[in-house]
């Protein structure tokens, strides 16, 4: 079983960040990122020979002077571009750790780095849902869907396609409020509305719940609870540009990919803001299908766990291969 586990993509430790699984391995080994190294041995070359012309030429008055200079950035370079001790052992902890989470689990197939789920919030929609699932089915992935009330009510049809494609079903209340300011009974109001109206078209009640922002407070947790539901956040490794503020399909896809890990659930939309955006910014969702692919991972569903999900801000959900 290979563990060559998501280095940069999940710490942001191979500098620069960028689409992770290709380019991930050698800048994540050293301490700098490549170009700067490069740029050090570059200049030194070029003083080097500025030295020996001049001191061949006039005998070399500030020679002393220039060959301090020059020592300085060879050094500088040679400490950059050795292996920084602290960052090769956070990734050795981080592939240890992965390791036992995926043996624990005994979910990691050989040959994967592991399953992350696709997530996509505030639809149904009509200006985004059918383009999303088209790229889906496309793909042969299943991803899961927290739908809202109001939208629900709107677009029964589209909810009975998301069913029909196999994709799973979750609660994102009925209109979007910010929970951290609800009380006990309008939470659970706003939940159970909308479980309602998911099962009338579905047949199925939901039992994963995903707060609007991640907003919630004790009393809505003790709603949540209550309700004998899931509450479902996502990985966020680092600040990155979400879907929702229309950065266009490169940063979305930018944004994705630094979240790829084993067991990741990424945020995404196909319904509210994200229908601003217009419909090229949907390019970003074939291609991260595709590189995720080539980086070896799977695609599941969201389902309920025993445990906190540490990657997930400590949901208690997993990723699971679809049913
Ligand atoms: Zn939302």
């Amino acid at each position: 079983m290979s563990v060559a586990v998501p280095t940069s993509v999940d710490g942001g430790l191979g500098g620069g960040g960028a689409v992770g699984a290709a380019g991930a391995g050698a800048a994540a080994a050293s301490g700098a990122p490549d170009w700067l190294v490069w740029l050090l041995i570059g200049f030194t070359v070029l003083m080097l020979t500025w030295l020996i012309w001049r001191v061949g030429k006039r005998g070399g008055k500030r020679a002393p002077l220039t060959l301090a200079v020059v020592l300085l950035v060879g050094v500088g370079a040679v400490v950059l571009t050795r292996p920084a001790p602290e960052t090769a052992a956070a990734v050795d902890r981080q592939a240890a750790t992965a390791a036992q989470e995926a043996a624990a689990r005994g979910k990691v197939a050989a040959g994967s780095e592991g399953m992350v789920g696709l997530s996509f919030d505030d639809g149904p929609s009509p200006e985004v849902t059918p383009a999303i699932l088209r790229i889906l089915r496309q793909q042969g992935v299943r991803a899961t869907f927290f739908l809202q009330g109001t939208e629900v009510k709107k677009h029964p049809d589209l909810v009975r396609a998301i069913q029909r494609d196999g994709h799973v079903i979750g609660n994102h209340s009925y209109n979007h409020p910010d929970f951290s300011t609800l009380t006990y009974d309008q939470a659970r109001q706003s939940i159970e509305w909308t479980n309602n109206l998911i099962e009338r078209v579905t047949g199925e009640r939901p039992t994963l719940f995903r707060y609007p922002f991640g907003n919630s407070n004790p009393e809505t947790d003790r709603a949540v609870r209550d309700l004998g539901m899931w509450d479902v956040l996502w990985h966020w490794s680092e600040p990155g540009t979400g879907d929702f503020e229309c950065p266009g399909w490169k940063e979305v896809e930018r944004y994705a990919i630094n979240q790829l890990a084993d067991q990741a659930i990424i945020l995404l939309h196909d319904g509210n803001d994200v229908i601003g955006c217009g419909e090229k910014q949907l390019k970003y969702l074939d291609r991260l299908i595709r590189t995720a692919r080539q980086a070896g991972y799977d695609f599941g569903t969201i389902a309920t766990a025993d445990g906190p999900s540490h990657i997930n801000q400590d949901s208690w959900v997993q990723v699971v291969a679809p049913e």
